[in-house]
């Protein structure tokens, strides 16, 4: 057998495109799995935008690009920063990538010397401790528990900070909890980054867009401006215009931390898909109201499924602030489950017995919870929870 490199031995395969791969391969073979596991809106990309796809075919603006995005794109991109966050930027402090995995993916390989810390709060989005590994550095993963709203505190912040304290990682909303940070949680942690100017700060904003509940956006540069020359925004299509398989995500932030970035862009994968990009100026361009819709559905989704989840005996579900997830308390549940002792022995239990596919706690970094996702029908969600109510 071939010896693989130390690097690819350091990481693991993704858990949620591993669990999404076994449910399709089980329903492939007929069996009756409904996938909560799912990261990715279960709507088809607004029509206008696959109309400034498919102009941009018939144009032929089919060759390459710049390495960092064609210029209408950054000059989007660059509006939607200044109308929706109040940011002004220029057109070297953008890096258009392929999806906003290869954003952070080209920030750790541009920013990480050998053991380098990069604090990430559990429960964090699934690649960032492994694209940190694959870049030389240790990740240095923070708890925030349910009683904390898995939100990061500023004391856990700095406790966990070093001198070797290369980087820190803030996701709001987040995948998997749903949680938003408030204007003043922001500002909190704000206040403690003020007091390290050598750590670089990255916001993972990927779901901006997708809140309920009255809850507002804010990022950190909003509540702490002192930040902007540190500060790392990563933002994408992906999620708020169901355009997951499209692979546009763009980053922002200082010129010489994006030159990097590009470097490593312009030595790997090179400009992403020239079509993709022509659509997602029409996405960014044009009028917002796509977004409404889907939002409407996940909204009563949540509703439904964070009651419904309330009402089973052993589980405990906070409500989302936005995204498509909720991230349940489901320790009371392992307990009265022969053979079940943690989350990723119940997501096994519930597959093979129930026929329900989502994922563990664990992948996420904090046991005892499960992830599920809302992007599936009604339907399905009822079928589900009727499935587990009789556990
Ligand atoms: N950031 C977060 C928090 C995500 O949940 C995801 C996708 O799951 C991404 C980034 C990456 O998105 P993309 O599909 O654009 O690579």
């Amino acid at each position: 057998s071939i010896q693989l490199s130390n690097r690819v031995q350091r990481v693991k395969p993704s858990p949620t495109l591993a669990m999404s791969a076994l449910a399709q391969k089980m329903k492939a073979e007929g069996r009756d799995v409904i996938n909560l596991g799912v990261g990715e809106p279960d709507f088809g990309t607004p029509e206008h935008i696959k109309l400034a796809a498919i102009a941009a075919i018939n144009d032929n603006k089919t060759g390459y690009t710049a390495v960092d995005g064609i210029s209408e794109l950054k000059q989007a991109i660059i509006a939607k920063f200044k109308n929706d966050n109040q940011l002004e930027y220029a057109p070297d402090q953008i890096l258009v990538s392929c999806g906003g995995k290869q954003s952070f993916s080209n920030l750790c390989q541009a920013l990480l010397n050998d053991g380098d810390e990069v604090i990430i709060p559990a429960p964090y989005w699934v690649s960032y401790p492994d694209m940190v590994l694959l870049a030389g550095g240790e990740p240095v993963i923070v708890e925030a528990d349910q009683k904390h709203h898995f939100k990061l505190t500023p004391e856990l912040l700095e406790n966990a900070i070093t001198d070797k304290t290369r980087l820190f990682v803030i996701n709001s909303p987040s995948n998997p909890t749903g949680v938003n940070y408030s204007y003043d949680e922001l500002a909190a942690l704000g206040q403690v980054l003020l007091k390290y100017p050598n750590i670089i700060v990255a916001t993972d904003d990927m779901y901006e867009h997708i809140l309920f509940n009255n809850a507002e956006f804010s990022n950190i540069l909003n509540t702490t401006p002192e930040l902007y020359d540190r500060c790392i925004v990563l933002n994408g299509v992906s999620k708020a215009y169901a355009m997951t398989g499209w692979r546009i995500g763009y980053a922002a932030g200082p010129a010489d931390l994006i030159k990097g970035m590009k470097k490593i862009q312009s030595q790997s994968t090179s400009n992403p898909t020239s079509i993709s990009q022509y659509a997602s100026v029409a996405a960014l361009n044009s009028s917002q109201d796509c977004i409404i819709p889907m939002l409407v559905e996940f909204k009563k989704r949540h509703d439904y499924v964070v009651g419904a989840l309330n009402a089973i005996d052993g589980i405990e579900c906070l409500e989302s602030d936005g995204t498509f997830y909720c991230f349940p308390n489901v320790s009371g549940l392992i307990d009265r489950i022969d053979g079940v002792s943690n989350s990723a022995e119940l997501s096994e239990f519930l597959l093979s017995e129930k026929g329900i596919a989502l994922v563990p706690g664990s992948a996420f970094g904090l046991e005892g919870h499960i992830r599920l996702s809302f992007a599936t029908s009604m339907d399905n969600l009822e079928k589900a929870i009727e499935r587990i109510a009789s556990l």
